[in-house]
């Protein structure tokens, strides 16, 4: 529904990697969405195939048994060179494609509407798209910044836009705001992040990076220029996630990226802002969103979850106890506990714990106010 929502295209062949990768979660669970299944699941749902020709790339006619070899090679491989690394330095990044605006009410859109139009204020940004990169560690952290890439037309910021970004970027310190043409990375951008956000993480330590296929970051080279130590000797170990199989063990795409867009969800369609006829799509906000999202996740209270991640990746035996997004910061008891201010609560911040109206929380923006945050900042 999502990816429809979004007007990509879903394939069976989707479907049923999306099905493998949230199976996966699940250690001894032998389910490999068969045929039969997926013919099931299609019937089940009213779930039709719809007359497209389209070009199928070689990614997509890997068979379900290639795939899952595939990850098994990937995992043991990894696994080998894990031991040799300290967890804080066993790092995956990876690139996430967001919307200025998600759909909340794509529940609606299915079976028997055949059009609906929703009001937007700001019809052409539901389909503009930005990326952001995310860096998780082993350990359960998060890389002290998030990198965000924004569409701009000329693929730079006009010198007002800049002189407002220069701003914003005094304001969420956690955000390295770029932009490009398409609203993607590309490998240029990719350098900057590698420079801008690990350089000054890793120092001059041996780390382990996994990173997807994406050609724009795969050239061993472009690594060994940034990170070596004082003996010119290269610091990065790279392991490359076959393309196939990102969603079975990439950490990121696994477990993490879902909470990121949850948070993102549940800021952007908060019923307060539906009430106010208001909504949150400016460059403003979509950077504001990450800093808050970052400020969130990066918090103690989530490490097992980012830690979860690596361990339905299958990447590690160990699996924690954790709490997710919905649990931690949107707990259904929050709704009897309201705001200082007198206003319903929005959220429980998860480092202060604290309860927020959605004005407390976003509008005041209360990262600058969450007293536990300050102590701890990185930089
Ligand atoms: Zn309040
Ligand atoms: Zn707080």
């Amino acid at each position: 529904m999502e990816a429809s929502a979004n007007y990509q295209q879903v394939t069976t062949r989707n479907l049923q990697q999306w099905a493998l990768s949230a199976a996966s979660q699940f250690h001894n669970f032998p389910f490999k969405a068969s045929n039969s299944w997926i013919a099931k699941f299609k019937k089940q749902h009213k779930i039709k195939q719809q007359e497209i020709t389209k070009y199928v790339s070689a990614k997509e006619t890997a068979t379900i048994d290639e795939i899952l070899a595939a990850a098994d090679i990937f995992r043991k491989q990894t696994m080998k060179l894990i031991p040799n690394f300290h967890k804080d330095f066993i790092i995956n990044i990876n690139q996430t494609e967001c919307q200025y605006q998600s759909t909340c009410d794509r529940a609606l859109y299915m079976q028997e509407a055949k059009a609906i139009f929703v009001q937007r204020q700001r019809i052409n940004r539901i389909c503009h798209s930005y990326t952001a990169q995310y860096a998780i560690t082993m350990s359960g952290k998060l890389l002290p910044r998030v990198f965000i890439c924004l569409q701009e037309a000329t693929g730079m910021f006009d010198p007002k836009i800049r002189k407002a970004v220069d701003e914003f970027a005094k304001i969420y310190t956690n955000v390295v705001i770029t932009s490009s043409k398409s609203g993607k990375l590309i490998t240029y951008l990719y350098t900057e992040f590698l420079k801008e956000m690990l350089a000054p993480y890793v120092r001059q330590g041996k780390f382990l990076l996994l990173i997807d296929s994406w050609d724009g970051q795969t050239n061993p080279a472009l690594y060994d220029k940034i990170f070596l130590d004082d003996d010119g000797i290269g610091t990065c170990t790279i392991k490359v996630i076959p393309s196939k199989c990102t969603s079975l063990c990439q950490p990121c795409d696994v477990y993490f990226y879902r909470q990121v867009k949850n948070l993102i969800k549940r800021l952007q369609n908060c019923s307060f802002l539906i009430e106010q006829k208001r909504e949150i799509t400016s460059r403003e906000d979509c950077i504001k969103i990450h800093a808050i999202v970052h400020h969130q996740l990066s918090a103690p209270i989530f490490e097992n979850m980012l830690r979860y991640a690596w361990f339905a990746s299958k990447l590690t035996d160990k699996r924690e106890i954790f709490m997710n997004v919905n649990e931690v910061c949107f707990p259904l008891d929050i709704l009897k506990q309201p705001c200082n201010c007198k206003n319903a609560t929005f959220i429980r911040c998860a480092r202060c714990r604290a309860n927020y109206c959605f004005a407390c929380f976003y509008d005041k923006y209360h990262p600058t106010m969450c007293i536990i945050s300050s102590a701890s900042t990185n930089e």
